[in-house]
């Protein structure tokens, strides 16, 4: 059975490319629809908890330049459903499970940078999103980044 929605969750980076055009390859010959989801993660989560400042401002921000990177994607890849896609607040892997259970997706597609040492120990949000998805999983390699 060929795949009829397809949900690329997109970190917003230039690693997005190559994630959303295999997301494209699989759909285009099935007429698959493909939509984005990109998380944006309560800046208190990324403290730990408890922060003695008003965030707000800067969730805004946050906010603000996500969506902005969101329509410059739906402008280079023409083929996205605008109207599936989605930028929520939240931890990524229960927003994109959610997301993607409402949207009636039947493949998630994500980056993965086959980590390995201390970054395989803290954990890949493709690992997170595998967990207890509520459909297939696609994780697309990415190239290793010189740092
Ligand atoms: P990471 O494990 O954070 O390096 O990210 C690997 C992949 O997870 C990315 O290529 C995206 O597909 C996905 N991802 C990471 N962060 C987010 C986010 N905030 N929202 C949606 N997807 C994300």
């Amino acid at each position: 059975m060929p795949y009829i929605h397809l949900l690329v969750a997109v970190d917003l980076t230039e690693e997005c490319d190559p994630v959303i055009k295999r997301a494209m390859d699989i759909a285009t010959p099935n007429n698959a629809k493909v939509s984005l989801v990109h998380i944006v993660e309560p800046m208190a989560m990324a403290f730990g908890g408890d922060v003695p400042m008003d965030l707000s401002q800067l969730q805004q921000q946050q906010l603000d330049q996500a969506k902005e990177r969101m329509n410059r994607l739906f402008t280079k890849y023409a083929g996205i459903q605008r109207g599936d896609s989605h930028l929520a607040y939240g931890q990524p892997r229960q927003e994109i499970h959610k997301l993607a259970e409402q949207a009636q997706c039947d493949l998630i597609v994500v980056g993965s940078h086959g980590r390995h040492g201390l970054a395989l120990l803290l954990g890949s949000t493709a690992n997170d999103v595998l967990h207890g998805a509520p459909c297939d999983v696609l994780a697309v390699r990415l190239a290793k980044k010189d740092s």
